[in-house]
């Protein structure tokens, strides 16, 4: 019996893990749920899977859903930071699903990793924030990590000996990385920059978070996995190419010197790479539907159009910069997002408040979580602020 923590267990990536998790009752077991604030899915949640821990980000929300379990179930709650940090690095945890959103996630992946867990990672922001003390405290505590992203997913199925749990890149040429290019992919520029948050959020094959939804409508979801991408297989961003495949079919491929390419094809669902991740070395039941290749019939494959989409450039120049740079893009990006979605600024102010921020934050060397954080934290003011002059808001932090 594997004990698996669920980090995020209310968001999309949550609910699927457990949905998995409710179809290998004999092999999983949800050992703890964790969340920010959503008290009445984490107390339905709680009822159905008698988790040992329930953890609440939001201390309030901590109370409500201890008084709301009184007398129904056995679950201790706990609350914040320490909850989160707690039940990743737990000695009586296997398996650690990182489904929080954005920045949120990373404290409590990397306190995974330096506990040596099986880490199924969905949280693609720690990584590129902090992939470098991310994949050393993997290495040193000899935590597995096993990408939940689809296409990364994908790429490790891919790749020489991912059957051992550590991908090599022998014989490998190059990473096709694809992209469903999200729902603006055949838009004008002008109807792009006129997109509502509705609009950005309905995309064509996967049904995801409010957050990645507007990343994959910019392409930022993309220059992001580009950076998770050379982290998690120790490659170079040129050895990375990005094609566009509107049917996400083909999760992604890897190239071979000798012109061979391998790929990993299914049907847009997550649970495919959750049960990957699960069962992983071996094949679980997803409860995903067989793919119909004849009821398909045809997929399409063309270039990404970074004119259109310059959130890939900015994305492509932060890694160049390397630092403390991709943690201030990152961080930029979930300050826009959360503006955009709140209806502050419009969708093409997107890529324009993450370019001002990283020309306004200079990159350092991320020696620390610390470094890392004061990265972030200082994106997110100067951020911010150009949120605040772009929705001809008051300006809350001064002249920067
Ligand atoms: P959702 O927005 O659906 O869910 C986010 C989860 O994180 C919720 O459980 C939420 O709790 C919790 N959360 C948010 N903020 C905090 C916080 N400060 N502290 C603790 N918990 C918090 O996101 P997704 O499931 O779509 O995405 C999760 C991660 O997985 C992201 O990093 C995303 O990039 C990645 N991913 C997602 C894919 C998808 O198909 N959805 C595909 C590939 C990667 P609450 O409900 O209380 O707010
Ligand atoms: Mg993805």
């Amino acid at each position: 019996m594997q004990q698996v923590a669920v980090l995020g267990s209310t968001g999309s990536i949550g609910v699927s893990t457990l949905d998995v998790i409710a179809r290998h009752p004999q092999r999983f077991r949800a050992w703890a749920l964790a969340a920010n604030r959503s008290v009445d899915t984490l107390a339905a949640q709680c009822r159905v899977f008698q988790p040992r821990y329930a953890v609440m980000m939001d201390p309030d929300a901590a109370d409500t859903l201890r008084a709301v379990l009184e007398g129904e179930c056995d679950t201790e709650v706990l609350a914040g930071p320490e909850g989160l940090q707690q039940v990743a690095s737990h000695a009586e945890v296997d398996a650690v699903m990182a489904a929080i959103v954005g920045a949120a996630g990373l404290p409590s992946t990397l306190a995974a990793a330096e506990a040596g867990k099986r880490l199924l990672l969905a949280n693609k922001e720690s990584l590129v924030m902090a992939g470098h003390l991310l994949m050393a405290a993997a290495r040193k505590a000899g935590a597995v990590i096993l990408p939940i992203d689809s296409e990364h997913n994908a790429i490790f199925q891919c790749l020489p000996a991912a059957q051992a749990g550590a991908p090599g890149l022998e014989g490998v040429s190059k990473i096709l990385l694809t992209a469903s290019g999200g729902p603006f992919r055949s838009w004008s520029a002008e109807a792009i920059a006129a997109a509502t948050p509705a609009q950005a959020c309905a995309h064509p094959n996967w049904s995801m978070g409010r957050k990645i939804s507007v990343d994959s409508a910019t392409l930022m979801n993309k220059g992001l996995e580009l950076i998770e991408a050379c982290w998690l297989f120790d490659v170079a961003p040129s050895r990375v190419d990005i094609v566009v495949h509107p049917e996400s079919i083909v999760h992604s491929l890897v190239q071979y010197v000798d012109g061979s390419v391998l790929a990993q094809l299914g049907n847009p669902d997550m649970r495919t790479p959750i049960a990957y991740g699960l069962g992983w070395p071996q094949r679980i039941d997803a409860g995903v539907a067989p793919l119909d290749l004849v009821a398909l019939s045809r997929l399409h494959f063309e270039a990404p159009d970074e004119a259109r989409f310059p959130c890939l450039r900015l994305a492509r120049e932060a890694a160049a910069a390397s630092g403390t740079a991709m943690a201030v893009c990152n961080a930029a990006n979930e300050i826009a997002v959360e503006a955009f979605l709140a209806g502050g600024i419009g969708f093409a102010a997107i890529p324009e408040v993450i370019e001002a921020t990283l020309a306004a934050v200079s990159p350092v060397e991320p020696t620390s979580l610390n470094v890392v954080e004061a990265a972030d934290r200082d994106a997110r003011e100067v951020a911010a602020w150009h949120v605040a002059r772009k929705g001809d808001r008051p300006n809350p932090g001064g002249e920067k």
